[in-house]
């Protein structure tokens, strides 16, 4: 099957298009304070970004762009400030000009990887923790999904020497239906070999993309492939954790309007993109529903 892919662009000057709260993030991340800006190379056909930067204009990274927001996530008291995309990893420098002297706040990056970060390691500086996310475990999938047929190798590469230069790393893995043996697998089995000491994310909250162009990936994980990553991720013997596969219980955070998408996939199953405190009390008010339905 052919599909065809997204103009992958990245604009100038960076656009922050949302700024949102999420607690669906790994232990001792969240709650996270996100901060997306626009643009990105890749194409993958599963992105729900795109919609977003394409569609809100946003407002224009600067030094007192980030100031609001830095102030912000002090108010909801969120304990990490993540630079998510698009991709970020395009805009190092003009974050780093951009950051308010007395940001108190680790800040975290979130990239795709898609160029050599290692080489700007005195701009990574900045961050306390850069978590990537390695979302194939062979080409063929990388290719029919959007990121190309040359995707694992530089990958690899990119990855190791970010380790090799010290930099704090966390794989992400973004579990994908029908994936598992594919790309899961041999995700872990590569960390295994070559980055045993780096902590892993497995992310089992997949929510059906907006445009359906691949049929697999228009619905959630079953429960039996929720059940086989983490059955894979403990064989690894790697230092993991899921997100996404339950509602975050964290209570008293966040304040503000938020606004909370939801997707319906064709099997009926209601899926949250964004957990933050508005989501987790309408996750937490449908599941309360349907308990009181089972007699
Ligand atoms: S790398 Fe992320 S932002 Fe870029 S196209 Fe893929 S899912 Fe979207």
């Amino acid at each position: 099957m052919s599909v065809s892919g997204t103009t992958a662009t990245v604009s100038a000057p960076p656009r922050i298009y949302a700024a949102w709260q999420s607690l669906s993030e790994e232990t001792g991340l969240a709650p996270a304070y996100m901060i997306g800006l626009d643009g990105c190379r890749r194409g993958c056909l599963f992105c729900h970004a795109r919609g977003d930067w394409e569609a809100f204009a946003g407002e224009e990274l600067s030094r007192e762009s980030l100031a609001h927001h830095f102030r912000r996530a002090r108010e909801w008291q969120c304990c990490t400030i993540q630079f998510t995309g698009g991709e970020p990893g395009w805009r190092l420098a003009e974050i780093e000009s951009a950051l308010p002297a007395a940001g108190d706040l680790p800040l975290v990056l979130n990239t795709s990887l898609d160029q050599p970060l290692h080489l700007q390691a005195e701009l990574l500086a900045a961050f306390k923790l850069v978590i990537v996310s390695l979302k194939f475990g062979r080409d063929q999938c990388a290719a029919r999904l959007g990121c190309g047929s040359d995707y694992l190798g530089p990958m690899r590469e990119r990855l190791v020497a970010m380790y090799e230069a010290g930099i704090p790393l966390r794989v992400r893995h973004l579990v994908m239906p029908g994936h598992l043996d594919c790309c899961l697998r041999p995700t872990l089995d590569w960390l295994v070999r070559e980055l045993p000491l780096v902590p892993v994310t497995l992310l089992l909250g997949f929510v059906p993309p907006p445009r359906p162009q691949v049929p697999e990936l228009q619905r959630t994980l079953t429960l039996d492939e929720r059940h086989a990553a983490l059955a894979q991720a403990t064989r690894s013997g790697l230092c993991w954790e899921a997100v996404g596969a339950q509602i975050p219980a964290m209570k008293g955070h966040g304040t503000g309007p938020e606004l909370v998408d939801v997707v319906i996939d064709a099997a009926g199953a209601i899926c949250l993109p964004t957990m933050g405190p508005a989501a987790q009390a309408l996750a937490a008010g449908l599941c309360a529903a349907c308990e009181e339905e089972i007699p």
